[in-house]
Order: C-alpha cells, then structure tokens, then sequence
C-alpha cells in the first residue's frame, strides 16, 4: 500500500481502495486500533469498500466517528485517475488509468483497462504490470520497457474503477446503454489478466489482488470466472494454481521451439515441454477447470494446417481449451493477420478434434475491443481490436 514520503518528509494517505485485509490491519494499526478489535473493523471496512465502493468515509455508517476522523485524517479511498474513457458502439470501454508515484522517485505510470460487454456476460481485462520485461515479437506492449510492477491497490483498482463507471455497487443506479449484459444481476462477471504485463513477474501483488478480487467478501467474483494469462513463467505455474487458484491461460502460439523462441523469447528458457509438464501438474486441472490455449495467428508463420494437427497432438491427455486470436496488428510490426479463410480451416481441425470451435460468430466478434496489445494511448477501438478482443474474452 502506498505510503509517499514527500520532500518535507510527511506521509500522504495511505489508499484503502485495493488494499488486502492485511494492509488494512496495519494501517489500523497505525492509527492505533487495539488488536483485539481489528478484526471486526478490517470486516466492517472491507464490505463499504468492496460491496458499497464508498468514496468517502463518513459513508461509513457503522463505524464510530473518532476512528473515521482518523481514517479521514491519514487515509484515502480515492482509485487510480481516470486519464480517458472510451465507449465504443457496441458498449466495450476502454480506460485510460493514470497510477500515482510509487515511491518518492516514480513519476507515475499510465495503463489500459478494458471491458467488454456481451449479452450473458462481461469481461474485464486487467493489467499487471506497466510495460513488460519479455519482448514477444508480435505482442505491441513488449515493445515498450517495463516501467514498473503494478501494486495489489492498483491491479484491484483497476476492477473498483470499473465498478464506479458501471455503477455496479450495492445501492447503486447501474448503467445503461447498447451492448451491455442484459442476462443476470452482474455487469462484470469475469475478470483476465491480459492486459500489460506478464502476470506471474509480479507474483505476489497479483495474487494478493486476485485474492481480494475473488474474496466473497471483497469484490466476490469466483475464480472460476478469473483468468490468468501467462507467456509460460514455468516455475511460477504450480505456485500460481496452488496460491491464487484461478484458472489458466497459456500463451503457446506454436508447436515448435524452434519457431516460439522467435515469438516467445521466454521459450529460450522454459521450452515447450517442461511448459508443457507445468500445465499437466497444475493444481486443480480437471475437464471441468481445463487450461485455455491462446494462440495467435500469424499469416504464414504458425497457421498452417500441419501447425493445427501438430496443436492438437502436443495438447493431448491436457484438458484444454483452445483460443485463437486473430493478429492485432500494430505500427510497424513485420507481422500480418492469417486469412480469415485460414483461421477457420485452423480452427476447423481443432473442432474436429473435439475443442470447442475458438473462434465465434461475427456478431459476437463484433462486440468486442482489443487486449493482447494494450499500450498507454487513447485510440478508437478497431474492428481489427474488437476481433481480437472477441476472441480473447475466452469467457465461455
Ligand atoms: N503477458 C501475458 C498476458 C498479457 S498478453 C501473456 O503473454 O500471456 C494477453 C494475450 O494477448 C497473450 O496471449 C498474448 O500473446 C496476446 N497478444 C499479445 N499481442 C498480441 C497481438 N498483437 N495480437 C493478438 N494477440 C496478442
Ligand atoms: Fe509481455 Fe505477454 Fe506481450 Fe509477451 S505477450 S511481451 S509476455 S505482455
């Protein structure tokens, strides 16, 4: 939880929007709330936060005043800035999120945060770091440096902001407009880390936000509902199923490592076998939580029909899902999008091997925005993005 020690060394607020029980214990320690009591206060603070998203202390109902003075007093609930927010036609949004300094030499850091509406469900792809360290040569954000990991605060953040602008808080008036979840009583129902970054580089923040995240108490959706999207940080894998426990995404994009060392540098380090091996022993696989597959499609580079069998024979005995995505194209990248005619052969052969056909009907495509190229710019959403988006939201 950030504490900056500003030049005339004071502290300034302490953020309890996104902070973990334990953070919260500690600042009401801080302000001197005996142990004895800590636990009922953390539980008290913790559903204003995370079922009422209260922005102001004196919401809170039933805490005693002088503990809110103090609360008021050395602590905030303010969220990430909101730089720009897009709503596209079909009701994705797009939001640009400014994060303050970190620490008194950070200047602050912009990322994306996306959400997609469908009928029955909608998606909200979140991001874990600001830039990446991992360099994938089709991927726009690993062209960026990795400005710095993502705090816990920042990462639940990211959905609390989304709950403000969809009004989707106890109590609350929700929005309305085209293309949102006309189907259940939630607007956000899923959440992926597949936004900027690679997730398990920034193990510990992302799991104490997706613990709070997926906490009944805290913002209460299910980790079945959450996907974690890794480039294949092998020796984080077992950790991941057995201290965060969401489901999985591998990012494979080839069957080969002679050609995914191009596209996943990682792959130098952690080749597709022992990838392969993490995600057969990951805690919890069953056919009813499988792993999901993404793979790009890259024209003439990994979409040929013996790429599709060769897909299908190395995930065998794996219970998995396969996602393809359609290229998303941007400047100067020296990579082009498969042909759609290609993509559906690709994922015909999948289909016949008795995968769930990937990649779905052009209405629902046309719901969607862009994810897996998340950089700090506001732009329209292409159709190219809401394709690809489409095909990543993998919310089935
Ligand atoms: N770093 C993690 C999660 C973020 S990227 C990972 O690599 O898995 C989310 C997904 O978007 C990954 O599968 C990634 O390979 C894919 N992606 C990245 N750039 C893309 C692009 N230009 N077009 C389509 N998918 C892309
Ligand atoms: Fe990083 Fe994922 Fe992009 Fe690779 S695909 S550079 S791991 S964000």
């Amino acid at each position: 939880m950030p504490s900056v020690a500003s030049a005339a060394g004071e502290s300034a607020p302490v953020r309890l929007a996104g902070a973990t029980r334990s953070e919260l214990a500690r600042a009401l320690a801080d302000l001197g709330v005996p142990t004895g009591e800590s636990n009922m206060r953390v539980s008290q603070l913790w559903r204003w936060i995370y079922h009422s998203g209260v922005r102001e202390f004196p919401a809170m109902r039933n805490i005693a005043k002088p503990l809110l003075a103090k609360l008021a007093e050395r602590c905030d609930l303010r969220r990430p800035e909101i730089v720009a927010e897009q709503v596209s036609a079909y009701g994705a949004r797009k939001w640009l999120l400014r994060m303050p300094p970190a620490h008194a030499f950070d200047k602050g850091a912009e990322i994306e945060c996306v959400y997609i509406p469908e009928h029955d469900r909608g998606t909200l792809c979140v991001s874990s770091q600001v830039g990446c360290t991992l360099n994938c040569s089709f991927c726009h954000t690993g062209t960026q440096r990795l400005v710095r990991n993502l705090t816990a605060g920042e990462i639940v953040g990211q959905v609390m902001i989304a709950r403000d602008r969809l009004g989707e808080w106890l109590d609350t008036e929700r929005a309305k407009g085209p293309g949102l979840p006309t189907e259940g009583d939630r607007l956000i129902t899923n959440v992926v880390m597949m936004g900027m970054g690679e997730p398990l580089y920034n193990f510990e923040a992302v799991r104490d936000a997706l613990l709070v995240v997926s906490d009944g108490d805290g913002l209460g959706i299910s980790k079945r509902r959450i996907t974690l999207s890794t480039s294949g940080v092998v020796p984080m894998i077992a950790r991941a199923g057995a201290e965060i426990g969401t489901m999985l995404a591998v990012s494979l994009h080839a069957v080969r490592n002679e050609l995914r060392d191009r596209l996943v540098p990682l792959n130098r380090k952690y080749p597709i076998e022992q990838l392969l091996d993490a995600c057969r022993n990951y805690p919890g696989l069953s056919n009813a939580r499988r792993i999901t597959f993404e793979y790009v499609m890259l024209k003439g580079i990994n979409d040929s029909t013996a790429d599709a069998k060769a897909l299908v024979r190395l995930l065998q005995g794996i219970p998995a899902k396969i996602n393809l995505i359609p290229f998303n194209p941007w400047p100067g990248t020296k990579y082009e999008c498969s042909d759609w005619q290609q993509i559906e052969t690709f994922s015909e052969i999948i289909f016949n091997a008795g995968y769930a056909s990937p990649v779905r009907t052009p209405r629902g495509r046309d719901i969607l925005a862009a994810c897996g190229q998340l950089k700090s710019a506001t732009e329209k959403l292409s159709a190219r993005e809401r394709l690809a988006l489409r095909a990543m939201a993998m919310t089935d």
